[in-house]
């Protein structure tokens, strides 16, 4: 029988410790810890995904500083606004919720985020730091809440062959950076160039997923045993949302999986949360949040 990686329960209890968390600093004398959240236009996905990270912001007791922009918002404006976000004392996190609109640069945008404010870990110093490992940045919330759930389920990391699909900025490569970090697995990436993508997938021990294609992976292509992270978010036509894996018949295999939803989604926001709280720790003199220890 498989073990089914809840990550909703597990968000669940996390975002308790952290309400704890924050009102002992209240008590403290401290401030909230508070995050602004930018979203540009009227893109429906992004507006839910907004609308989940300002109600966990307030559920734990982080001020969240909403800006809902027009589409026509120029990226003037938005360097205009993140300047001043930066330049603020009261705001210890900034998260623009990509995508943009096609006539703002997301690369000037995120460039542009004080990378000490930088509670999504997309900005280069950040994505720099974790990649050679001087000094610590933010880390990507997804591969940051898959790591936490890893270990929170005792998967076991050391000397373990670690397969991860898709290879973008903000799941795949940081995923793999986080892995290699202690040298303590080894990693493969496999991409669109992928040549047979099924052999090196069967020689996962740890499988990860994130490309947004249904049933991409299917029981074939992993070995018994497997333990397997979908992090893919696909609307069916039916509306249903399903993963990047065939999770009812891959999950026979598997000693461990992730269903979607319910899986990586929910600690992708509770990643948010645990980031910006350490970021306001840094600046109290805190330390950063032990969670983001890697
Ligand atoms: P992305 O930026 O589109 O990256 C997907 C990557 O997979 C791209 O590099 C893509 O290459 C590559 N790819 C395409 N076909 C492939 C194939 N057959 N084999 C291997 N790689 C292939 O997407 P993302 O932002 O990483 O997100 C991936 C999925 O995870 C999406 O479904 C997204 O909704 C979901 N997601 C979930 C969470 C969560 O919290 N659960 C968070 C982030 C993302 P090309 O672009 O060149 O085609």
């Amino acid at each position: 029988m498989y073990k089914l990686l809840d990550g909703k329960s597990l968000a669940n209890k996390l975002k308790e410790e952290l309400k704890e968390e924050i009102s002992h600093y209240l008590k403290k004398g401290l401030r909230k810890p508070s995050l602004a959240v930018i979203l540009v236009g009227e893109n429906p996905a992004s507006k839910i995904y907004v609308r989940k990270k300002e109600e966990s912001c307030e559920y734990v007791g982080i001020n969240s500083i909403s800006y809902h922009l027009p589409e026509d918002t120029t990226e003037k404006q938005l360097l205009k606004l993140i300047n001043e976000l930066n330049n603020r004392d009261d705001v210890d996190g900034i998260l623009v919720q990509l995508p943009l609109p096609e006539h703002i640069n997301t690369k000037k945008i995120i460039n542009s985020i004080n990378p000490q404010k930088d509670v999504d870990g997309f900005h280069p110093l950040n994505v720099g730091k974790l990649a050679t490992g001087i000094d610590e940045g933010v880390i990507p919330c997804t591969p940051l809440g898959i790591w936490i759930m890893l270990k929170h389920y005792d998967i076991e990391i050391f000397k373990k062959n670690v397969v991860i699909v898709g290879t973008s900025n903000i799941v795949g490569k940081p995923m793999g950076l986080i892995f290699l970090k202690n040298e303590e697995a080894t990693i493969t990436y496999c991409h669109k160039n992928t040549k047979n993508l099924k052999e090196h997938t069967k020689s996962a021990d740890i499988l990860i997923v994130a490309v947004g294609k249904p049933k991409l992976i299917t029981e074939d292509m992993v070995k018994e045993g497997v333990v397997v992270v979908d992090v893919g978010i696909n609307r069916l036509q039916n509306g249903k949302i399903v993963g990047d894996v065939d999770f009812d018949n891959v999950k026979n295999k598997a000693y461990a999986i992730t269903p979607v939803p319910g899986g990586v989604g929910p600690l992708t926001v509770v990643s948010l949360l645990i980031n910006t709280v350490s970021v306001y720790r840094e600046k109290n003199g805190l330390g950063r949040h032990p969670l983001t220890i890697i």
